[in-house]
């Protein structure tokens, strides 16, 4: 699933269009229910693994079929991993992640890169763009060649390193929510990436404060509601260990909406 939500301006309104180590999980961390919007949860699909550790979270690393317990709002039908931890020590996981395979892909990524950009430079064809869990930093790289001025935040110190001393790339090794900056970007991007935070929502909101009056805030994640994901059931590729929280299209739309993002 692929969205792009824009932030009004005091001159503008934009449209949108879309295409597209834990430990075992603790009782109580299910009765607070739904960590997206509240709702009562139930198992969805009962997991094969009680932990993991920073391996488990390169995206080369993932295996379907391997992951804790997965439990569905009856809500707003999000997907959680409540077995997954938050904060510092979810952070620690990614601090400490590499995945030198990824790269051997580098030309299929960058391909794939290049159409996120070409839907972004619809709406945004110039400017500052935000690249959140940029990895090596090839997307932030082709947008440097489109002209945008790009910056990227990305907590593996290996795969920023990468960024920075390879692709020459200004990549910061610091969280979203420790990252603040006052003139405001025309573009924050978050490709594959809020499925595994433990907060979406307040990412959300944060990156639409990062946004200038007129940016765009760009989405792409796993949709369980999608048909191939009910199709596949367990056995769908989005099920994996590093994934915290997968929400239906409805959902995101619903969390952007209440921002004040315009989306369709
Ligand atoms: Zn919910």
């Amino acid at each position: 699933m692929v969205g792009v939500a824009a932030k009004m301006g005091s001159s503008e309104t934009r449209s949108c269009s879309c295409g597209y180590a834990f430990d075992l999980m603790e009782e109580s961390s299910i009765n607070k229910g739904c960590g997206i919007c509240g709702g009562p949860q139930t198992l969805a699909y009962k997991g094969s693994i009680s932990s993991a550790d920073a391996a488990a979270m390169a995206p080369s690393a993932h295996q379907s079929g391997l992951y804790g317990d997965l439990f569905r709002c009856a809500d707003c039908g999000t997907i959680a991993q409540p077995s997954l931890p938050g904060g510092d020590s979810l952070h620690s996981l990614y601090r400490d992640m590499t995945d030198t395979a990824y790269l051997a892909e580098e030309e299929g990524r960058r391909l794939t890169a290049l159409r996120l950009i070409d839907l972004i430079g619809k709406y945004v064809p110039a400017g500052r763009l935000l690249d959140v869990g940029c990895g090596h930093g090839l997307l932030l790289d082709e947008a440097r060649r489109r002209g945008y001025q790009a910056t990227g935040l990305e907590l593996s110190s290996a795969n920023a390193g990468y960024a920075r001393d390879v692709l020459g790339l200004d990549v910061r090794e610091v969280g979203l929510e420790d990252f603040n900056d006052a003139d405001g970007f025309d573009v924050v991007v978050l490709a594959d990436v809020i499925e595994h935070l433990d907060d979406p929502v307040s990412a959300i909101d944060h990156c639409k404060n990062l946004l200038a009056p007129g940016g765009v805030l760009c989405i792409v994640t796993p949709d369980p509601s999608a048909r191939i994901a009910r199709l596949a059931g367990g056995r769908w590729w989005g099920f994996v260990p590093a994934h915290t929280f997968l929400m239906p299209r409805v959902t995101l739309h619903e969390i952007l909406s209440g921002t004040g993002l315009i989306c369709s």
